[in-house]
């Protein structure tokens, strides 16, 4: 017989924290709660494996499990000295959801259950509360209704049933808010809400509480497949296999008087980093009444003055929790008549700013090592502490200019500036046009994580830091602001009024998630602090951002196996590379040069030479400036691996387009070029039309230009070796790499490679310096990888460029996926786009062959990846287990690789 229950309370719980697995996050956090002597209402746990099994078997349980049930609740009943169903005696149960990861509001919940037309008299006797009976019956009701019987609306525009009913019954009664109906008037509720189930579904409220237990545990099983889990769990990676555990768990009441009350916390402060208590609380509240974000509770700090003696358990709690966990918690608690009960404890989202900061000061405070600092936070978030702040001088002007609005309270740190949406579907549709926007809502439920993912930054009027909006704003590492009070929303009219000032949907909008402070119009935004730091602007001692960001950056260092180099084409660009950690370049394509200045004229000149002569005429006068360009980026490495690649796209690139542009532009264009270079339009044209190709991607490009015209490549090859002589002349360390793009046969690295290397070594015998240079290339096709160990015997490097190797792996366009890679996500066909993470068991199986024949050919081969994915955390990690030596990303991206290869070595 499999264990599918576990229980917990009175200080001994059957599971343990290390169950996550098993008893999903809420129960693990429960029973390990409950071992440690905190205060936890007892109750018992329904595995993640009863719901595999649920959903393996038709929807149906395990044969055994009612029995189990039924041993665990009377377990309950006996510590609480209560009875289920009993009319005398009531016992109510909270009946929740809890996978292994936590999915904030994602499925469902049903509070009060147990209550009945009997149970309801008990529970008013037992409280001495009638009112307070028949307040928790009719939210039960309606709580059933919606959640287990199906009655929620489904879109958002339509109104709730239960609401409806509620409306009516308060305008009848002249009740302003839920607190001025009198009991009758919640009893009239009951019957309301109960004839209202029999009219939509045809049956009758089901009284028997064993039925509604039956009921809630059905349904929260059944809300691991709903859409918005589904949705949640693709945002986040979360396999739909894991399943949910249910949690039935003794109802403890907030909102039994003045000496009850529920809230939320976090040990530390989950938006910047601080270790102090976070948090907050409603008195006289449910607990749903706080997390749904439709009052703005008050700060945790507030509760000593009210009920000292339960503020001073908590603190104990909190510091309990912190040395046990060395992590920072997020928890629940109820007091009920003056008695704290802890009802959830977990791991607590942060956001990735403040993970980092946390790890780092943990590990100051003993909690943790250096191993567990690194590992903490998201390698990803780490690109938080180089998003853009506003602009100081911006932001003054702002201020005097009395464009600063209204204050919240500061849910995701950094400066967001866009236009105004006011639902997550605009915020979706506007992105996808190419808009910045800012998502401006009372509140945000999790329909609309979608809208919040493609937003700049979000602002609510409504809730506190630990409402919904700012929960999941924290994970995504987005700007927010929560809980501003001032902005009265229209959503029908699509305005907002903030204190007598208008903003409609489209205006310029902008907050500051550091003060809270919500801005009229756009903000200039500026380099975060430790931008500021690496450029000279701020001194590093001023900014604790900076020491906390190099301090973690150092400890990845010494954990790394993997390098990691940048892809640079200036050598402005390099040199923030490498105050970024940049330990190389790992691609610097030269055609970027070939738009600066007025250089674009000599390529055009070169492309429409008619002979080779015209053609190396033109060439030369490129060679200084690719000469020059080139000693800057050497200089700006100091002596660290530089591999620059040759001309790869194909020469129609750099003439005016026939499909890109409108007839009389593309006209005007040709005639441009035409008189630059003193030679008829119609010559311009005639080149134009000779280059043409369907299909670019796969034509005349990278070394097929060079086996083609050699003088190209000639040119650029010299301008290389040239300014690395240069250089070293002047007594500085260099180390060139010359790339070859698009190799797909031993015969092109052959053709290309001699003559590189005899080229280089005439020049550098001329100079007489010592000159190190090596020749290798990129692998971007699949006939590459399949003989890589031919390439090899001539390449002395591999760097995988893994956008033309999805490309040409998958038969996608890298430049057409956008149509439908949409749905092929949503279908799960791919689980998400290739081009942004590594496809492991297509692209990645080909790397894989291709290092092993690779370095079975030339073992000391030095391989890295130049492709975007060597900046992906997740493609990171597979680099590093397929042994590469190095990724190679985007400079801004070098932090994030630096943690992503240093996690890849600790895990
Ligand atoms: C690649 O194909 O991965 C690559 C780095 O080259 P490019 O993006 O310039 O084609
Ligand atoms: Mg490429």
């Amino acid at each position: 017989m499999s264990k599918w229950v576990y229980f917990f309370g009175n200080g001994k719980a059957e599971g343990n924290g290390t169950q996550k697995e098993l008893l999903g996050g809420k129960g693990a956090g429960l029973a390990e709660m409950t071992n440690l002597g905190i205060p936890v209402p007892p109750g018992f746990t329904l595995t993640t494996e009863v719901c595999t099994y649920y959903y393996q078997n038709d929807q149906s349980y395990p044969k055994d499990l009612e029995k189990l049930v039924m041993e665990a609740l009377s377990g309950v009943e006996g510590i609480m000295d209560r009875k289920f169903g009993d009319p005398g005696n009531p016992l109510l149960f909270s009946v929740r959801s809890g996978a292994r990861a936590s999915m904030p509001g994602m499925m469902d919940t049903v509070l009060n259950l147990g209550l009945n037309d009997e149970t309801v008299q008990g529970l008013a006797a037992l409280t001495n509360n009638p009112r307070f009976a028949w307040d928790s019956y009719r939210r039960f009701v309606a709580m059933y209704g919606d959640v287990v019987l199906d009655l929620k609306p489904e879109k958002k525009t339509d109104d709730d049933p239960f609401d409806v009913i509620l409306d009516q019954v308060k305008g009848e009664a002249g009740a302003r808010y839920d607190t001025d109906l009198k009991t009758e008037h919640l009893q009239k509720l009951v019957k309301l809400f109960k004839a209202e189930i029999k009219k939509r579904k045809g049956i009758d409220f089901p009284e028997n509480p064993m039925d509604q237990l039956w009921g809630a545990i059905g349904a929260v099983f059944g809300s691991w497949m709903n859409d918005r889990a589904i949705a949640y769990r693709k945002l986040y990676d979360i396999p739909s296999d894991w399943g949910t555990a249910v949690n039935v768990q003794t109802m403890v009441f907030g909102n039994l008087g003045n000496t009850s009350g529920t809230g939320v916390g976090f040990t530390r402060d989950p938006a910047l980093g601080e270790n102090k208590m976070y948090g907050e609380f409603l008195m006289n509240a449910q607990g749903e009444d706080v997390v749904a974000g439709t009052r703005t509770p008050r700060p945790i700090s507030e509760l000593q003055h009210i009920l000292p003696d339960a503020y001073g358990q908590l603190v104990d709690i909190r510091n309990k929790l912190e040395s046990h966990y060395r992590d920072m918690q997020d928890f629940e608690f109820t007091i009920e008549n003056g008695k704290l009960w802890m009802l959830q404890t977990r791991t607590g989202k942060r956001h990735p700013f403040a993970a980092a900061r946390m790890a780092v000061d943990m590990e100051a405070e003993g909690l943790i090592d250096k191993k567990a600092a690194v590992l903490r936070p998201e390698a990803d978030g780490i690109a938080a502490f180089l998003a853009p702040v506003f602009d100081g001088d911006a932001k003054r002007r702002a201020v005097e200019e009395g464009r600063i609005i209204a204050k919240g309270l500061p849910a995701g740190p950094g400066g967001a500036t866009g236009r105004v949406v006011f639902t997550a579907q605009d915020a979706d549709e506007w992105r996808n046009r190419g808009e910045k926007v800012l998502l401006v809502r009372k509140f945000t439920s999790p329909e609309d994580i979608r809208g919040m993912d493609a937003a700049q930054g979000i602002l609510t009027a409504q809730g506190g830091m630990t409402s919904h909006a700012a929960l999941v704003a924290r994970q995504m590492g987005k700007v927010c602001i929560v809980g501003c009070g001032d902005l009265n929303i229209d959503y029908a009219k699509g305005v907002m009024e903030v204190g007598g000032k208008v903003i409609k949907e489209g205006d310029w909008l902008s907050i500051d998630g550091f003060s809270a402070e919500v801005i009229m119009g756009k903000l200039e935004t500026r380099p975060s602090e430790v931008l500021q730091v690496l450029s000279g602007e701020l001194p590093p001692e001023k900014s604790k951002n900076y020491q906390q960001f190099v301090k973690l950056m150092a400890w990845a260092d010494e954990f790394k196996k993997m390098q990691v180099w940048a892809n640079a084409d200036t050598p402005k660009q390099a040199a923030l590379a490498v105050k970024l950690g940049a330990q190389g370049i790992g691609l610097c394509r030269t055609e970027h040069m070939f738009f600066e200045g007025d250089r674009i004229q000599y390529v055009r000149r070169m492309i429409l030479s008619e002979s080779e002569e015209q053609r190396r005429d033109a060439l030369m006068k490129l060679a200084p400036m690719q000469k020059e360009d080139f000693a800057g980026i050497f200089k700006a490495m100091e002596g660290r691996p530089v591999t620059v690649r040759l001309l790869d796209p194909p020469l129609h690139e750099f003439l005016p387009s026939r499909e890109a542009l409108k007839p009389d532009i593309f006209n005007r264009k040709v005639k441009e070029v035409a008189d630059a270079l003193s030679v008829s339009p119609e010559e311009v044209e005639e080149r134009i039309e000779a280059l043409h190709e369907n299909n670019p991607m796969l034509g005349h490009r990278g070394c097929r230009l060079g086996i083609s015209y050699p003088e190209i490549y000639e040119m650029q090859i010299r301008a290389i070796i040239e300014a690395a002589c240069d250089v070293a002349k002047q007594g500085l360390p260099v180390k060139p790499e010359i790339m070859i793009p698009i190799v797909a046969t031993e015969g092109e690295m052959r053709i290309i490679g001699e003559q590189a290397r005899k080229l280089a070594d005439e020049i550098i015998a001329a100079v007489g310096v010592d000159l190190k240079y090596m020749i290798g290339t990129m692998i971007e096709l699949p006939r590459a990888c399949m003989v890589a160990d031919q390439i090899a015997g001539i390449a002395e490097f591999f760097s995988f460029g893994t956008n033309d190797l999805t490309q040409t792996t998958c038969g996608i366009s890298r430049d057409d996926v956008k149509g439908f890679m949409g749905t092929y996500v949503a279908k799960e066909i791919y689980p998400v786009d290739p081009f942004q993470r590594l496809d492991r068991s297509g692209v990645g199986a080909l790397m894989k062959i291709a290092v092993e024949k690779g370095r079975r050919a030339r073992p000391s081969m030095q391989i890295g990846i130049c492709g975007e994915h060597g900046g992906e955390p997740n493609s990171v990690e597979f680099c590093h287990q397929i042994g590469l030596d190095y990724v190679s990303c985007s400079p801004f991206r070098v932090p994030v690789a630096r943690l992503a290869s240093a996690q890849s070595s600790l895990r």
